[in-house]
């Protein structure tokens, strides 16, 4: 099991994130991540390994005043514990960290890589961030589009979700 955290406000967000994560370490995690969006941008990193490696990488980063955050840790079920099956994951204008499993995920992606959407990663994850997207373009709007989303989405899981939009 893995670890998902949250944060919205202005707070300094990547030791709130690292903090969160430490919490939870004792769940296991091959891998962790963050990403903050702030003024309308989305900052990401990733890495493998343990909370360290996260927290050496992104040891010049800060985050003050207003903006959102999440954070994870990874216990790979859909790919190997790689740096680019590390979660966040992401589309054109969204990032995305998930806990669990998405079961019928073989079936969007095949869908999508009908409509031409480019996989970055073996996850299972990566289906929805593409999928929202394609939900926001068709019914330009991002909370409807992640009701779709999650509708569509077999399985139990946890998502955290952010938007440039
Ligand atoms: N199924 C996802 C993956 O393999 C999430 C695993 C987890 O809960 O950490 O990346």
């Amino acid at each position: 099991m893995c670890g998902i955290v949250g944060y919205i406000g202005v707070k300094e967000k990547r030791n709130f994130l690292l903090d969160g994560l430490k919490e939870l370490e004792y769940r296991g995690y091959d891998s962790a991540g963050i990403a903050v969006l702030k003024d309308g941008e989305i900052t990401s990193f990733k890495a493998t390994g343990k909370l360290n490696n996260l927290a050496t990488k992104t040891k010049d980063f800060t985050s003050v005043d207003f903006g959102v955050g999440i954070g994870h840790t990874r216990w790979a079920t859909h790919g190997k514990p790689t740096e680019a099956n590390a979660h966040p994951h992401w589309g054109e204008f969204s990032y995305i960290i998930h806990n669990g499993i998405i079961e019928n995920y073989k079936e969007l992606k095949n869908e999508l890589l009908n409509d031409g959407v480019k996989f970055l990663s073996q996850t299972d994850t990566e289906v929805a961030v593409h999928l929202f997207e394609k939900n926001v373009k068709e019914l330009g709007d991002c909370f409807k589009a992640f009701e779709q989303t999650v509708a569509a989405l077999h399985g139990a899981y946890a998502i955290l979700l952010i938007c440039k939009k």
